[in-house]
């Protein structure tokens, strides 16, 4: 039977280990959810208040969850798509959210310089690039919104895309500067290990409820209490089963292959091309990369399973990983793969991420559709500022955002988001 194991992570090596967080505790600060949010929120809170006790808790292993699990985008310029940059308020909103990636992308290079944290950070920038020419219309669409945008982007043609990426399979690319590829779990392990000393990390504690009580806020653990001045919720696609935003935030379950590295023979059969990363025109194509390492990832499923993807699942999903591996290199089928896993993402209806005060002292931040990267590291950075009503632009910029919109409850939003999933997915099929 296939396990469910992140290759980023087996191939990161040992993390450190972190306890449960037991008995009775008291805290300035609780931050609930340890991915690139909770981490980047700690640090900052922890730079800003040396003196505060801050309590960074996590239900599983940190560094584990879905920050470990992505395909290593750190995107710089979000696919303009999607976004309404015909009015002046979907154009206002683009730009908004491009600030904050830049500035995302910005603070990964700072602390990765500053803590020289290995994490095969390259800055690679992406390719959203299409096989279907039914699919052309958007990448011009793409090139033309992100020139007006001021976004450094060009069009490439099959014979350039053939020559820097090894496969003759893409036929039109639009190529943008700005993000980088890494090796996501080295780098919340870099992250986790570099944290200012007056965070306490804490593991394998799935906080049960968040409570008013007192001047602050009570968490319930499995084994303790922890009472605390003030909170910061980071769990992502989760909010819910916390109480938080059921009728605004859902989870979409990824799944992704990650092949043994290339042989020499392979190599020299697609020209030994520097690293690449390969994005889809539509939201269930493929994601692809050459990585540092020379292996291939791909991901290319994203369906509505709130309660995740099982073993079984994972086996056909894999076998669709290596369908799409065959397509592009026909030298990898499913022996190449090395790992296989599933993650769980938080996405809103109109793309808009979870950032708010919800009650006094308590604070919600996540829900980045798949830019968490650079996204969930300057949203948690912004979301400790406001704890502490430190004042900046982007934290303005970020208060001007629009709040995800409402969906319908469950269960009548499961059959809603089932059918359009589907036909996306179908949308999607020659681009998997
Ligand atoms: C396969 C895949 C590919 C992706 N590709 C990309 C990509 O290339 N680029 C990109 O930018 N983004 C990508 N994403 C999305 C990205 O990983 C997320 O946006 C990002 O991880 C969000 O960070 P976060 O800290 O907000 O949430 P998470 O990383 O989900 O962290 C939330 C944490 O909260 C913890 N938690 C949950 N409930 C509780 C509880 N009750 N108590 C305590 N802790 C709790 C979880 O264990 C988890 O560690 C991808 C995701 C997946 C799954």
């Amino acid at each position: 039977m296939i396990a469910d194991c992140c290759g980023w992570s087996e191939l990161a090596g040992e993390t450190r280990k972190f306890p449960e967080l037991r008995q009775r505790q008291t805290a300035d600060l609780a931050i609930v959810g340890a991915g690139f949010t909770g981490l980047a929120a700690a640090r900052r809170y922890g730079e800003l208040k040396p003196e505060a006790r801050i309590l960074l808790i996590d239900a599983k292993r940190i560094g584990q969850g879905a920050s470990a699990r992505n395909s290593g985008f750190a995107v710089a310029n979000e696919s303009p798509g999607h976004s309404r940059l015909h009015t002046i308020e979907g154009l206002a909103s683009y730009q908004t959210m491009n600030r904050l990636d830049h500035a995302g992308v910005e603070e990964l290079r700072r602390l990765i310089a500053l803590h020289n944290i290995q994490c095969q950070w390259e800055d690679t920038g992406s390719i959203h690039a299409a096989h279907d020419p039914r699919n052309f219309d958007k990448l011009r669409h793409h090139v033309a919104a992100f020139k007006k945008l001021g976004v450094d982007a060009q069009l490439l043609e099959a014979d350039v895309l053939q020559g820097r990426l090894g496969t003759s399979f893409y036929k039109l690319g639009v190529e943008s500067r700005g993000g980088a590829l890494v090796q996501p779990a080295m780098l919340v392990k870099g992250l986790l290990e570099s944290l200012p000393p007056n965070v306490e990390c804490y593991e394998n504690t799935p906080v049960q409820s968040i409570e008013h009580a007192g001047k602050g806020w009570a968490l319930s653990l499995p084994n303790g209490l922890v009472q605390a001045t003030q909170v910061i919720v980071s769990v992502n696609a989760v909010f819910p089963r916390l109480g938080f935003k059921s009728m605004r935030v859902f989870p979409l379950a990824l799944t992704a292959s990650l092949t043994r590295p290339l042989t020499e023979q392979e190599e020299a059969e697609i020209n030994q091309p520097p690293s690449w990363g390969i994005l889809s025109p539509r939201s269930l194509g493929a994601t692809m990369r050459l990585t540092k390492d020379r292996r291939i990832l791909i991901r290319n499923t994203g369906e509505y399973r709130p309660s995740g993807i099982s073993l079984k699942m994972l086996a056909e999903r894999r076998k669709l990983h290596a369908d799409g591996l065959t397509k592009r290199f026909s030298f990898l089928n499913d022996s190449a793969i090395d790992y296989t896993w599933s993650g769980t993402i938080g996405i809103s209806r109109n793309s808009k991420p979870v950032f708010e005060e919800a009650a006094p002292g308590l604070f919600l931040c996540g829900c980045y559709n798949a830019s968490g990267v650079s996204r969930g590291t300057i949203m948690g950075r912004l979301i400790s500022d406001l704890t502490l009503g430190a004042s900046s632009s982007l934290l303005d910029d970020v208060l001007t955002l629009k709040k995800p919109n409402l969906i319908p409850p469950r269960p009548l939003f499961d059959p809603v988001a089932k059918v359009k999933l589907h036909l996306e997915r179908s949308a999607a099929l020659t681009e998997r």
